[in-house]
């Protein structure tokens, strides 16, 4: 080495150990996270910082030629900066397979093969030692060392290479970087003798460390665990790295509850909650936080997670305090298995979705199902489909004539909705209907019904069939509208229609919230010139006092109490005692789902004013609909 050289050399150690510290001390004041990897990133910061200080001693002591003035020191110096130099290979090692296995155990064989690397190193500094203090050629050695560390720099790449899924992208490209510059800085060494390695190296950490996650956007700052959008990332690149994974999701079932009462002290059960996973699992396994009390954990192997479900289990036997008082707070639980339940990020937000919508279950862990995810997506595919028929207009209504006993023809029908879509094809009115009313949609969907029954009765003219009035079915959050009353007003006289040629069926729902609203919107309506039919009664709540109180001209008998009383002798007596009681109201009686003619007889005896069912016809098109009227009604009626 030259003076040039040495210069050189120094200047760049400094400047190496410059960078390391201003990263350090950057590390240690702004990002700090204390997960594995990043322990071993501070510990390859460290390894560096060392290796640079030993290596400008070394080149120092060359300079001042302390190999001849005191040999010993020398010697010394030498093997520590040879220690120095080699383990920043060993510990950039630990480092990227850390980095492979973030939330993950580290394979068992690894630290195996990390302990021999480290031990191997021992030895090659002894017998390089050795050699070195009898005075004879140390370069084999020397090559073996580099050999070593090139074999943890080449193992590196090969677990970037494997993992490629789950690193990101620019972590990647920096891990390669250092690797890169090391070669370079090799090649450099051995051209002009300069030792630029371990700058090469700071440079490369310092792009490493930008890739670092910054606490502030994956810290949950109330539980100090990771949060949604850590989850989110990681999760996605688990599941793209198309590995096996059992994903836990716990949540408080009445935690809604909670916080009404508790409000803001609430969030001690969640600390609380976040403290017992955390420390049911291994430290390497992070526990994340997605809302409230909602809590993530992924385990790798079957095994691992059997161990933190008995864990698990004993925990739920603790109970969760808020001061000193037992909160009941009531633990759920589920596992999602990667890749034979789900496969994509969509799912686990569908299989969350599906169970706070059905959760009814009370295992402690329960096994979330292929089914669950596509049910969510089948109703959202319903959603879609709903939206494209408001759009296009496409609902058929088909219509379903009633008879009536006393006139001895059919005097009414109902309008009932039907949805065909180019996808999914026929979607029964039971499944969309509750989810148009979900999403709110069956204010257009009821308002397109209405447009269409209109246009049917200005077009076909049932009326001159003997049809004194059509059945539409309106929707109790239609009802609840403000504006419900002007919009149906609004259509029926764009189409000339008069007000008593519909009559409106409604539901009753147990809400007691609405109920005031619901009896002035219905009060309205009849002032309006509307019928109203109570529809489905015997399946709900029905009351009489709701009976009385609301102005119904009709009530439909539900087709499951029909069926009932013709099976069962025990509603006999209830219905032979609603039936006076009803009329004596002015209300008149349709039973619905009347299929045969026993039936019929049966009903007639019953005091029903009028029939509904298959045994008359099922619901149909208006044209065969109309068709149906022209056959059935003796031209007597017709008048
Ligand atoms: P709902 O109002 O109780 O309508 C009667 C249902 O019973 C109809 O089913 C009809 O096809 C069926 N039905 C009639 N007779 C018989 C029978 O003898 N046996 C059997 N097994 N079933 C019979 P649909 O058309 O599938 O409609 C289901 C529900 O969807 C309706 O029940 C109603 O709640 C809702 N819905 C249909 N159209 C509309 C609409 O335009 N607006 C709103 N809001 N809801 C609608
Ligand atoms: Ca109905
Ligand atoms: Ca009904």
């Amino acid at each position: 080495m030259d003076s040039a050289t040495i210069y050189f050399s120094i200047g760049f150690d400094a400047c190496a150990m410059i960078i390391v510290a201003v990263i350090m001390v950057n590390y240690y004041t702004i990002k700090r996270i204390y997960t594995r990897t990043e322990k071993l990133f501070q510990l390859l910061m460290g390894t560096l910082l060392l290796s640079a200080l030993l290596n400008m001693a070394y080149v120092s002591a060359y300079a001042f030629n302390l190999g001849e003035r005191i040999p010993a020191l020398y010697y010394f110096i030498v093997m520590l900066m040879v220690i120095g130099t080699h383990s920043v290979g060993i510990f950039f090692m630990l480092y990227v397979v850390s980095e492979c296995y973030e939330n993950r155990p580290l394979p068992r064989n690894f630290m195996y093969i990390a302990v021999g690397i480290i031990c191997a190193i021992g030895a090659a500094v002894a017998v390089y030692g050795c050699l070195f203090g009898m005075g004879l050629d140390t370069s084999a050695l020397l090559v073996i060392m580099y050999a070593e560390h090139y074999a943890a720099l080449a193992l590196s790449a090969a677990y970037v290479y494997v993992n490629r899924k789950i690193i990101s992208r620019r972590k990647q490209a920096n891990i390669i970087l250092f690797i890169a510059f090391n070669v370079l800085a090799t090649i450099l060494q051995f051209i002009v003798q300069a030792q630029v390695t371990a700058f090469a190296e700071a440079v490369a950490v310092m792009l490493i460390y930008a890739t670092l996650r910054n606490p502030k956007d994956v810290i949950d700052p109330l539980t100090q665990q990771f949060n949604m959008q850590a989850f989110k990332d990681f999760a996605r690149r688990f599941i793209a790295s198309r590995r096996k994974f059992i994903l836990f999701i716990t949540n408080f079932r009445n935690y809604g509850a909670i916080t009404a009462i508790w409000g803001q002290r609430a969030e001690e059960l969640i600390c609380e909650k976040a403290r017992r996973l955390k420390g049911a699992v291994k430290k390497s396994i992070y526990v994340y936080r997605l809302a409230d009390a909602r809590f993530a954990i992924m385990f790798s192997g079957e095994a691992e997670f059997e161990e933190f479900r008995q864990k698990y289990l004993e925990l739920l036997k603790q109970p969760y305090k808020i001061g000193e008082t037992v909160v009941p707070a009531e633990n759920i639980a589920m596992a999602i298995r990667f890749p034979e339940v789900a496969s994509k990020y969509n799912d686990i937000e569908s299989i969350i979705k599906f169970y706070r919508d059905n959760y009814g279950g009370n295992e402690p862990v329960y096994e979330a199902s292929r089914e669950a995810i596509e049910q969510v997506e089948r109703r959202e595919k319903v959603d879609y489909a709903i939206q494209r028929a408001i759009r296009l207009h496409s609902f058929q209504v088909y219509y379903q004539p009633i008879y009536d006993l006393k006139a001895k023809k059919f005097t009414c029908c109902e309008a009932l909705v039907r949805l065909k879509d180019d996808e999914l094809g026929f979607i029964p009115p039971d499944e969309f209907i509750p989810q148009a009313e979900q999403n709110g949609t069956i204010i257009e969907v009821g308002r397109q019904v209405v447009e269409e029954v209109c246009s049917f009765v200005k077009h076909c003219k049932p009326e001159t069939l003997g049809i004194d009035f059509i059945d539409v079915n309106l929707s109790i959050i239609q009802c609840l509208q403000p504006d419900v009353i002007e919009d149906i007003k609004g259509i029926l006289k764009d189409y000339d229609v008069p007000r008593g040629m519909v009559n409106l069926e409604i539901t009753e729902t147990a809400s007691a919230k609405s109920y005031a609203i619901l009896q002035q919107r219905l009060d309205e309506l009849h002032s309006n010139g509307f019928t109203i039919s109570l529809d489905d009664f015997g399946t709900g709540f029905s009351s009489v006092e709701f009976l009385i109180n609301f102005p119904f001209d009709i009530v439909k008998l539900d087709r499951s109490l029909v069926w009932a009383y013709m099976k069962e002798d025990k509603y006999e007596p209830i219905l032979q005692h609603y039936m006076p009681m009803l009329h004596s109201l002015g209300t008149k009686i349709v039973a619905e789902g009347v299929e045969t003619q026993e039936m019929v007889k049966a009903l007639d005896g019953l005091g029903c004013d009028y029939l509904q069912g298959y045994y008359y016809s099922r619901p149909m098109p208006k044209e065969d609909f109309i068709n149906f009227l022209k056959e059935r009604q003796t031209p007597s009626a017709e008048n």
